[in-house]
Parts: C-alpha cells; structure tokens; sequence
C-alpha cells in the first residue's frame, strides 16, 4: 500500500479527470472515501476508482499507473501536482514575494524553510488564493489557479490549515469537524429547503467522516471535549483533522508542529508520514530542521522572497550558499 498509494494521484494529475475535484469533493462520499485513509490510500485497489469519484478517466489511470508507474509518458507519473511560477506579491512596497519557482510532485512531503519574514507563510496564501499574486502563476493539477478564491481553490482539493480561531475554542472537537467542510448543502438555507432526507443523508456522512478521522488520531475521548480546552499540540491535530474532513488532495500545513510537545511532535510527524504513504501530497512550512529531516521527503529554501536551493535535505545540507545564507546564518 505504501508504495503504491501515490499512484493514482500522479496517474490522475496528468488527466483531465485530475481537474475534476476527484476525492476533494462531497461526490466522493461513498462509504469507501468515507476517511482520508480511503480516499487515497485505498490507492491501487478498486476502492481507488470509487474515490476517484468514480470517473471513468480516473478509473482507467488508476489501471494503468499501477502497472506503469515506471513509464512516465505513459501515466503521467511524473508530472508535479502544483507548479508555482515567478510568483510575486508586495505590501505597501515589501516584496514579501519576489519571484518564487518550484514544483511539488504528488505524494511526497515537502518541507518549505527559510529564515523569519522569507516569504514562506505568504507563499502558502498565494497557493491556497487567501492572498492575491501580483505576479507569476500557480498551476494545479495541470489548472491555472492562481488568483482562485480560496473557496474555489479548497474545491479542487488543495487545502491549506488554519489556526483554531477564538470562535472555534468555543466549539467540540467534533463540532469543529462538522462545520469544516466547504459547500456543504446545509450550509445554504436555500438547498436545505430542497430536502431534509438530502441534509441528513450529508450529515450523516460527514459524521461517519469525522468518527473515522478521530479514531484514527486516537482523539476519540476528545470528541465532546471544547476545542479551546485541548493542548496546543492536540489543537494542531484539530486543526489538521478539520482540512482532511474536505478529503483533499494536497495540504499546505504552516508550521504544524510549533508550539507541540515532543512527544505530540512525534505524534504529529508520524500521522502526516501515514497521510503521505496514503497517497496526500503535503507542502509544510517548519522552522526547526530536525523535524524537517524527519518528516520531508525534499525541501525548498526560501530568502527574500525567492527560493534559494530545492532538493533533499542531504543534499541541502552540502549546498555552501543555503548553509552560509540560512542553516548556520
Ligand atoms: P515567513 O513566513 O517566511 O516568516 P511571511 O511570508 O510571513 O514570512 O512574510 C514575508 C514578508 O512579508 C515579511 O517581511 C512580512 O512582514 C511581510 N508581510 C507579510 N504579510 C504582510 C501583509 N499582509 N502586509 C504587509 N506586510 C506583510
Ligand atoms: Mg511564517
């Protein structure tokens, strides 16, 4: 499973079907996407197919990148999930974004560092649209998105996590999970007129969702409990489990472990490990270099809004100019 839970995510991006918001959507609620795991790990198996919100295009990739994974040409196994171009941004004169390129492929974790004010928590903005990009693109399962609403850009399946706010302490964990999801049919009065039997058949749903999710982030205890009253790190988790409730593809997470004991640290790190050998592809900003060799499969240095050097940690580590500029400045 673990080898083979990024292909049908790679297979799919070089497919139309990939612009479809295949397991981001409430289309891909059938029993077997019921929880991330599904979604993407059932990877391989027919389970696949069915997550895939059962596209035709998506069932056939799926088919034949298991066989083919080795071929890029043939499943487009080598194309990246998100390819971020010349991106630019400033604010009142600071170029807090100035000219960033880099590519992520699909199911692996990439660790996004650079010293304070490099530009890292904008980038993730201008991706996930909270931000507009004076310049450069954003391109997403081979879509241009950049300048999408958030809303539009959380649709396709690309998430980015959010701090618990004040009015979220204030909610259950389970609560919390519940109202995470974007466009669901409750949310407008107007679709929950059409039907109650609609309603409850989603809520239902998003119920065997969220029970899934918090077993298996073993907060089951912690359902009923007020968000406001977790730890930080168990808050982290929330914060986590709320962005997967919208089964996305990919996941733009902004220093998920600051403020985490070591010990939930550890926790943290070996779901987001389980998420990525499942199939999601995770771009993750960290401060502390350790959790980046343990958690990322590659990283990208950023400085000044640009990024500086691209590849795995080993070989970051070896690159003079990154570590005369950040890791030992
Ligand atoms: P990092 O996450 O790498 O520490 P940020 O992306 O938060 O850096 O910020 C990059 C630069 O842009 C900083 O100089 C910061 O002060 C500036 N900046 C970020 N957001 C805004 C904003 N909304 N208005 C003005 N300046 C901003
Ligand atoms: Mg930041």
């Amino acid at each position: 499973m673990t080898a083979a839970a990024p292909q049908p995510g790679e297979a799919a991006t070089g497919t139309p079907a990939a612009g479809t918001p295949a397991a981001g959507t409430p289309a891909a609620g059938t029993p077997a996407a019921g929880t991330p795991a599904a979604g993407t790990a059932a990877a391989g198996t027919a389970a696949a197919g069915t997550a895939a919100a059962g596209t035709a295009a998506a069932g056939t990739a799926t088919g034949t990148a298991a066989g083919t994974a080795a071929e890029p040409a043939a499943a487009g196994a080598a194309a990246a999930l998100l390819e971020v171009s010349d991106l630019r941004v400033e604010f009142a004169g600071v170029h807090a974004v100035a000219g960033a390129s880099f590519v992520i492929m699909p199911g692996v974790i990439t660790g996004l560092i650079g010293p304070n004010g490099a530009g890292k928590s904008t980038t993730l903005k201008l991706i996930a649209g909270s931000e507009r990009p004076t310049g450069g693109r954003v391109v997403y399962g081979g879509q241009d998105i950049t300048g999408h609403p958030v809303h539009q850009v959380a649709r396709r399946g690309l998430i980015r996590t959010f701090q618990l706010s004040s009015e979220f302490a204030r909610l259950t964990v389970l609560e919390n999970l519940l109202v995470a999801v974007p466009g669901q049919r409750g949310a407008s009065f107007l679709s929950a007129l059409r039907g109650k039997r609609y309603w409850r058949a989603q809520q239902e749903e998003l119920l065997t969702r969220a029970s899934a999710l918090l077993a298996e982030f073993g907060l089951t205890h912690a359902a009923d409990q007020y968000a406001g009253e977790l730890s930080g790190g168990q808050k982290r988790l929330v914060e986590i489990m709320r962005a997967l409730m919208a089964q996305p593809r990919m996941l733009l997470l902004d220093e998920p472990l600051a403020g985490v004991n070591p010990s939930l640290r550890e926790a943290i790190t070996e779901h987001l490990a389980r998420l990525r050998d499942e199939g999601l592809t995770m771009l993750m900003v960290e401060h502390e270099l350790a959790a980046v060799d343990r958690c990322c499969d590659s990283v990208i240095v950023m400085a000044a809004g640009r990024v500086l050097a691209e590849g795995p940690m080993q070989e970051i580590r070896a690159n003079k100019e990154v570590v005369d500029a950040y890791l030992l400045g």
